[in-house]
């Protein structure tokens, strides 16, 4: 099937480089059964301005060739990226910014944001981490269907590092590796921030373009112990809309404008934001109310980064551990608009 796949892509051609994806090395990746078929295909440039087309051409002449199978073609950018500057030599001085992802209240969907937000920050071409600090649930590691990842530490200069996970490209660490859902409890507190802080350090990162950090939900002293530790470039708040107008969000945004913390907030995702169904694609269902994201992001000078909607394959994402981005081109879209946004305020306002 790899084969038959390979000749219908060999039949497009990139209009500047003259070649076909096949012959110019640009298919990267072809993972194909009855049901599903995702392929990656690696565009030299960053934002090529034919990613679309060329996207749009293979899913067609897949879907046509496979009417049966869910077709998801991934475009990845990469090579010349404008990537951000490395910080100076230090334990995590590989790691060009570092983003924090908050959220005033668990179970907004904080993680599933991050997870996907790697994934659409990798397909831009950059090299991503993920640090999971959620001491109270952390989740990461489900969502990239690691959990049995042991890390394992080596020997260099006289530190002992710590070898991450990594998982479709994204070097992923995680308090999860280290406690049992039963110790959340005992963990709380003075242990974890010092477990969290050798993450931070002893990590070997190697060089990542962008660290998210999936911060607990809340404030409290633990915000304060990680974002000393980190330096934190931006911070991005997650949100219901139930949530976003009450006080735990304001919270959040104020926890980093403080002026003692004075973290850039790039600005405010709305999750889980309407209902579309797949059959009425242009309705959008309200459920838990309109507007209220924009409204409070206007009222407090924040900026609102987008609205993702529910949709049945993030939530099946997070618990297949494969995040949704990576295999459906609708969740795809929505974060990578997002992406987008986060990445042009963060190299320029940082
Ligand atoms: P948090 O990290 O804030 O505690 P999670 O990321 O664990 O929240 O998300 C809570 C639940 O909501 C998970 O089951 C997740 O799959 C689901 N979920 C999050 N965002 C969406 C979405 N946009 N559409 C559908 N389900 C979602």
């Amino acid at each position: 099937m790899d084969k038959e796949i390979k000749k219908l892509l060999a039949q497009i051609v990139h209009p500047e480089t003259e070649q076909n994806l096949v012959a110019g090395g640009m298919v990267e990746q072809i993972v194909a059964d009855n049901e599903k078929i995702n392929v990656v295909i690696r565009l030299a440039k960053t934002r090529d301005p034919f990613a679309v087309k060329i996207k749009n051409q293979a899913e067609e002449l897949i879907r046509t060739a496979y009417p049966q199978a869910t077709v998801m073609v991934t475009i990845k950018e990469g090579g010349t990226a404008p990537r951000p500057e490395p910080k100076q030599k230090t334990t995590t001085g590989g790691i060009a910014k570092v983003i924090a992802v908050a959220s005033g209240k668990g179970g907004v969907g904080k993680s599933t944001v991050t997870a996907n937000l790697a994934i659409a920050l990798r397909n831009m071409g950059f090299r991503v981490g993920i640090l999971d600090a959620d001491i109270y649930g952390p989740s990461q590691p489900k969502m990239f269907g690691v959990e049995d990842y042991l890390p394992e530490a080596v020997r260099e200069e006289d530190t002992d590092r710590i070898i991450p996970a990594e998982s479709m490209d994204i070097k992923l660490m995680s308090i999860g590796f280290f406690i049992q859902p039963t110790d959340a409890l005992l963990w709380r507190g003075a242990m974890a921030v010092n477990a969290l802080k050798q993450l931070i350090h002893q990590t070997k990162w190697g060089t990542l373009d962008f660290l998210l950090t999936d911060l607990p939900p809340g404030t409290g002293d633990i915000h304060l112990s990680i974002i000393g530790e980190l330096k934190i470039d931006a911070a991005v708040i997650v949100s219901t809309p139930q949530q976003v107008a009450v006080a735990d969000v304001i919270r959040g945004v104020e926890l980093f404008r403080n002026e003692n913390v004075n973290i850039p907030v790039a600005g405010i995702i709305e999750n889980m934001a309407y209902f579309t169904p797949e059959e009425l694609p242009e309705n959008r269902y309200y459920i838990f109310g309109k507007g209220g994201a924009r409204r409070y992001a206007e009222e407090n000078g924040v900026n609102l980064l987008g609205e993702i909607p529910i949709i049945q394959s993030i939530m099946e994402g997070s618990d297949e551990g494969s995040p949704a981005a990576g295999i459906d081109s609708r969740v795809e879209k929505e974060y990578r608009q997002i992406a987008e946004k986060i990445v042009e305020k963060v190299l320029k306002s940082c």
